[in-house]
């Protein structure tokens, strides 16, 4: 008896759920890969994500190989008819792989569960939680976090768990594309990706795992440097979402609680996003609040200029600048400022979100839909549980509060760095004399702000009160 695992962005082979139904079940297991070259071409992505994934793909193909005496086959082509032409192959009697949550994935999965001449099994292995698994009383989903999160520690979690042992015929095997085959370059911008792998991954929960106590106090100070930076393996899954959380755990006996609960509750909030978009998937293209629907967003070809000084971080507010230039440089972003420039792109700028969307999903290392989607429309108030409108983000008062010592701000906007404090988050106050002394001239060497905050935020309410006006009506 023979099962196919089709292993698709879980780069693993520890807690591999169908990994591990798979080899419970038969005998002889196929782990294949299938590079889909057309997914490289119509998807936007980016160089660090894709270099993340070719590092985690060959490290997961090298352990099987040098390890275990076992592979991972590599086939280039479209998936249906690739796992067609393995099953006849191999005279396979089931496929397996973990299901996926995307509306491009449900679509690609359905197609090939009705259409190949096999059984195939699916399981749940990339969230700790699924579609109907935490549901209100009334037995509809969540739309209000604080709920979800409650029933979500409540809930036993399954622990982690190695795979029996299973053997791997020999089957043909293609090479795993570099990436100039697949048309990526490294840009001249990018000096600091990271690299994937299990063993990347394992050494940074390692080492999170020394500091995780603090993580409630500290995370809000993206100088501080105080979260896991777990998302792109989180997202590959060179770790599991349950070894993660079961590691976690283990260190009640020597860190804080609070850090350690405050932690597990970002693993909810993951779960929650997507359980939003397993219930509402038209949210890839539309806001959750459909009141917003039809807000004037401006485009990216609208106001070029203006999209070219936000995504080069160039509007003239530090905060924002060296959030925006840590991401183009690096292909990562600390959480508060992904909210804070997602939050200027919107009461600020009034950018379209979905400009926003593509560009940070060419961008993330760890581009993922569904905690992607969630964290815009929660943003630009457009979304489940989200900002309300009317809250917005000061650019400069977040700064004051969050990058305390300027420390942020300086490594990425370096030209700001001899600037007198008192003028670190308002560059544009210098008086002449005092730009000249540090060597910096505002208007050339650093820009003017952008837009006047305070008018901007007014424009924003007034367009959404509109909004909700023209719903009454
Ligand atoms: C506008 C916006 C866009 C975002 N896009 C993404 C994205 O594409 N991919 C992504 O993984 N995260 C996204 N996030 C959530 C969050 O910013 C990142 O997960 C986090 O910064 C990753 O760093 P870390 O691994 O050090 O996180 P930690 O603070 O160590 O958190 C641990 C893990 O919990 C999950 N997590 C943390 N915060 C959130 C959150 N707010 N929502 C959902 N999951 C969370 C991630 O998997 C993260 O790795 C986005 C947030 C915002 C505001």
């Amino acid at each position: 008896m023979t099962a196919i695992v089709w292993i698709r962005r879980n780069l693993r082979e520890y807690d591999n759920t169908a990994i591990i139904k798979a080899a419970e079940e038969h005998r002889k297991v196929i782990p294949v890969y299938i590079v889909d070259k057309k997914y490289f071409r119509e998807q936007t992505l980016g160089y660090p994500r894709v270099k993340f994934w070719r590092e985690s793909l060959t490290e997961l193909k090298q352990n099987l190989l040098r390890h275990k005496s076992k592979d991972l086959v590599i086939r280039h082509g479209e998936p249906l008819e690739k796992l067609e032409s393995l099953v006849q192959e191999t005279e396979a009697d089931a496929l397996y792989f973990n299901r996926d949550y995307t509306p491009y994935s449900r679509k690609r999965d359905k197609e090939i569960i009705e259409r190949l001449e096999i059984p195939v099994k699916t399981f749940k292995d990339h969230v700790m939680f699924e579609k109907d698994e935490i549901l209100t009383e009334k037995e509809t989903p969540y739309k209000v976090y604080g709920y979800y999160k409650r029933k979500w520690f409540q809930r036993e979690k399954r622990k982690p768990q190695e795979p029996e042992d299973y053997s791997v015929p020999v089957v043909d095997s293609s090479h795993i594309p570099t990436l100039e085959e697949l048309g990526f370059q490294k840009p001249d911008h990018m000096n600091e990706v990271w690299s994937g792998g299990r063993k990347e991954g394992l050494k940074r929960l390692e080492n999170f795992k020394q500091q995780i106590g603090a993580y409630k106090n500290q995370r809000d100070y993206p100088a501080k440097d105080a979260t896991s930076k777990l998302s792109p393996h989180i997202k590959f899954g060179t770790v599991s979402i349950r070894e993660i959380y079961w590691e976690s755990e283990r260190t009640r006996r020597n860190q804080a609680t609070e850090g350690i609960e405050t932690w597990q509750e970002e693993l909810a909030w993951r779960d929650f996003y997507y359980q939003v978009l397993w219930h509402n998937p038209q949210t890839v293209n539309r806001p959750f609040l459909e009141q917003y629907n039809n807000l004037d967003w401006r485009s990216k070809e609208d106001v070029e200029e203006v999209w070219k000084r936000f995504v080069n971080g160039k509007t003239g507010f530090p905060f924002v600048d060296a959030g925006m230039r840590q991401l183009k440089q690096t292909g990562w972003m600390h959480n508060r400022l992904r909210m804070l420039v997602t939050s200027f792109a919107c009461k600020d700028l009034w950018l379209d979100w979905k400009d926003v969307h593509d560009y940070y999903k060419k961008m993330f290392i760890d581009a993922d839909i569904a905690s992607m989607v969630g964290g815009i429309q929660w943003a630009y108030s457009i979304g489940t549980d989200a900002q309300p409108y009317f809250r917005v983000f000061n650019p400069t008062s977040h700064a004051e509060k969050y990058d305390p010592d300027g420390e942020y701000i300086k490594k990425w906007v370096p030209e700001l760095q001899n600037i007198p404090e008192s003028y670190l988050y308002t560059p544009w106050r210098m008086p002449e004399y005092v730009q000249q002394n540090a060597d910096i001239i505002i208007g050339k060497d650093y820009p003017e702000p952008i837009v006047n905050h305070d008018e901007r935020r007014k424009e924003a309410i007034e367009r959404f009160e509109k909004a909700n006006e023209n719903q009454k009506n």
